[in-house]
């Protein structure tokens, strides 16, 4: 059972802990939604509007989860952890559908399904972005790269490569965890007050790049 006070990171970090992660990477979401009995399904039939979702109802064995198949690997793999921040975290919920357009949306909710809030999305974007970018790994590897490369792009698209994820998903990550500037005129919101309750590592802020476009 998670702790009350636990945030997303630090349930990502246990969750990696306990299905025996090594350190190696990318990390392997498929192996560790194996661990935790998740089937993975991949259809070529979800819609434009629908990403994934995930199904945990009474008469299933195992909760599954369900991606596009014809997203990029790297898309299917931060929808397959995304999906298994709600499978940790939204305990109760028996089916989450992932959809991005307001028609999708009220149809879906006529037809029983649920869409997770906000709240439950930002919440298990966190969870993902830990799982597949463990912090104490970008720190490691934005050291090592940021003096190999010689551009915000170059070294954003290294560390991408080093943990199979999308160029715009490692950009995220590096900026929420101020290593790394946002482009001007495209401010995201820090999450500064939020990561001082997982003080399990010591994050530099702002050791970053600064551009000077
Ligand atoms: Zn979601």
């Amino acid at each position: 059972m998670p702790v009350k006070s636990e945030t997303p990171e630090a349930t990502a970090g246990r969750i990696l802990q306990e299905t025996g992660f090594s350190g190696r990477l990318p990390v392997d979401v498929y192996e560790i939604a194996a661990q935790r009995n998740v089937r993975i399904i991949e259809r070529l039939d979800l819609t434009d509007d629908l990403s994934g979702m995930l199904l945990r109802e009474e008469n299933l064995s195992n909760p599954v989860i369900v991606v596009r198949k014809g997203d990029a690997r790297v898309r299917r793999r931060f929808t397959v952890a995304h999906e298994l921040g709600h499978e940790v975290l939204h305990v109760g919920r028996t089916v989450l559908i992932e959809a991005s357009t307001a028609q999708f949306r009220i149809n879906e909710r006529r037809s029983g399904g649920e869409i997770p809030s906000q709240w439950e999305e930002v919440q298990a974007n966190r969870f993902a972005a830990e799982l597949l970018m463990p912090e104490v790994l970008i720190s490691e590897l934005f050291d090592r790269n940021v003096v190999k490369t010689t551009s915000d792009d170059e070294l954003i698209k290294s560390l991408a490569g080093d943990f199979d994820v999308s160029d715009s998903a490692m950009q995220y990550r590096l900026m929420n965890l101020g290593l790394m500037y946002p482009p001007f005129g495209n401010e995201i919101t820090p999450t500064r007050s939020d990561r001082k309750a997982s003080s399990k590592y010591s994050p530099r802020i702002n050791g970053g790049r600064r551009r000077t476009g």
